[in-house]
């Protein structure tokens, strides 16, 4: 299984921004990209053209949409469709991050209908999870986890290719306070995801990649990655800059 180190630049850079630190990325990191890595990179959605061709001869680089609408088209002012996606060079699509939970009021339910939407659609998904600190001080992190992983993984079908589907733990508490997760944390949080994870889909559950995010900078990456069932990362901060998201991507 290939270790997936993905970005997510969230609503920063613009067009010609976007391309360059793209371009830089490729200068910096494809040549020594080591076989058992991918890079993916969740721009926003007026940027994906723009990295889309700067990865266009770039192995294992590839791009993803942070959100998209549950319907092929329509009157749906402002969404985006995931054959948009497709049609901008996107592979990926972006679910249950703790933004669109906590700050745009996505629930479990939606996100469930949107990771399985995306999937049939012919995207790629990467769906986040993970515990808000008074719930994790109330000694729910499993609780939160279980709930998020059943209602949010309901719709995916049983035999679907474990490569089709990552989930990112990214403690809420963690996202961009420079407040990383300890190690028993995420040795705990990730051995119980897996556990989920295998009573949903079977054996397959063992080949679905689980991300770390919260926190990761170079100076951390490397204990992170080696880490067991820790399967890639999913950086916010840090992977606005070529400079630090290559050392990520090659840590
Ligand atoms: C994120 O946005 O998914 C994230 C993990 O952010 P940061 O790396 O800045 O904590």
């Amino acid at each position: 299984m290939k270790k997936l180190m993905a970005a997510n630049w969230k609503m920063y850079k613009t067009w010609d921004e976007a391309r360059a630190t793209a371009q830089e990325l490729v200068d910096l990191a494809a040549s020594k990209l080591p076989e058992d890595r991918e890079v993916l990179i969740f721009p926003p959605f007026t940027a994906i053209r723009a990295v889309s061709d700067a990865f266009a001869d770039a192995d294992g680089f590839s791009v993803g949409g942070q959100d998209y609408y549950i319907k092929e088209e329509g009157a749906f002012t402002g969404e985006i469709a995931p054959r948009m996606l497709l049609d901008a060079g996107a592979e990926f699509g972006l679910t249950g991050h703790s933004e669109r939970r906590h700050v745009l009021g996505e629930n479990d339910e939606y996100i469930g209908e949107k990771t399985a939407y995306g999937l049939t659609s012919g995207l790629k998904v990467v769906f986040c999870i993970g515990e808000k600190i008074e719930e994790r001080k109330a000694g729910k992190v499993e609780e939160v986890l279980e709930h998020q992983l059943r209602v949010g993984l309901k719709d995916v079908p049983r035999d679907i290719n474990p490569e089709n589907i990552s989930v990112a733990y990214e403690p809420v508490w963690a996202i961009g306070t420079g407040e990383v997760a300890g190690v028993d944390e995420i040795l705990e949080a990730h051995a119980f995801t897996r556990k989920i994870l295998i009573s949903i889909f079977g054996e397959k559950g063992n080949d679905i990649r689980i991300l770390y995010g919260g926190s990761v900078k170079p100076a951390n990456c490397g204990e992170i990655i080696a880490l067991d069932n820790v399967d890639g990362v999913l950086v916010g901060g840090a992977s606005l800059q070529s400079e630090s998201f290559s050392q990520i991507v090659l840590a």
